[in-house]
């Protein structure tokens, strides 16, 4: 059977507004595998630029080059990315504040997952594949008033949902965003080399 995964990324996604929001489909990727607030690496601010990019590229911002949304001098071209990106929440966070707008806008992601996932659902072939479903967040945002890029707890604390072959129902006690770039390719066969020098780990140590 062949391995599939699909990464889905909901910019600025608040821990503990994912778990008010009503996200039936991230519940059930949390009930096949788990759900878990990862804590963004001090190695860059709470910006969307660097979370992403280490997100996608699993290394931290000393490898990837990039500290802000300025992508002046980023190394993507030597740690290369995959990612597919929401970015709706951020932006309401960024204009209203922590607003029932902002659940609304999670709750929005959630549907559009529900979709792609019905998608993949009705693929002919579905029944002889492996799929693995990541969900991330890149940051959080500060109470109220919302925005980030600085190192309150709010803003640092991200989540991370996951299930799929080896995808352990209790998360590693160790998890970073850059965990995902490695998931993902542990989970598509393919062995890290030793000069990527990636900073993460898959969730488990053999997926599938
Ligand atoms: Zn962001």
């Amino acid at each position: 059977m062949r391995p599939h995964v699909v990464v889905f990324g909901l910019d600025g996604v608040r821990h503990d507004t994912l778990l008010a929001a009503r996200t039936p489909e991230l519940d059930a990727i949390a009930a096949a595998g788990f759900l878990a607030p990862v804590r963004v690496n001090d190695a860059a601010p709470t910006i969307s630029g660097p979370g992403w990019a280490t997100i996608a590229t699993g290394v931290l911002a000393d490898r990837h080059g990039i500290y802000d949304n300025d992508l002046t001098g980023h190394q993507i071209a030597k740690y290369p990315d995959f990612l597919t990106r929401v970015r709706l929440p951020d932006v309401v966070a960024h204009e209203e504040g922590l607003t029932p707008a902002y659940t609304a806008a999670v709750e929005s992601c959630d549907r559009r997952i529900g979709r792609v996932l019905a998608a993949i659902r009705r693929r002919p072939s579905y029944a002889g594949e492996r799929w693995t479903l990541i969900a991330v967040t890149d940051h959080g945002h500060v109470d109220v008033v919302g925005g980030h890029g600085g190192d309150s707890e709010a803003e640092r604390t991200a989540w991370i949902a996951a299930c799929g072959p080896g995808v352990p129902a209790e998360p590693p006690a160790r998890l970073e965003q850059a965990d995902v770039h490695a998931h993902v390719l542990a989970a598509l066969g393919v062995e890290p080399r030793r000069e990527w020098a990636l900073a993460g780990r898959p969730f488990s140590p053999r997926p599938g």
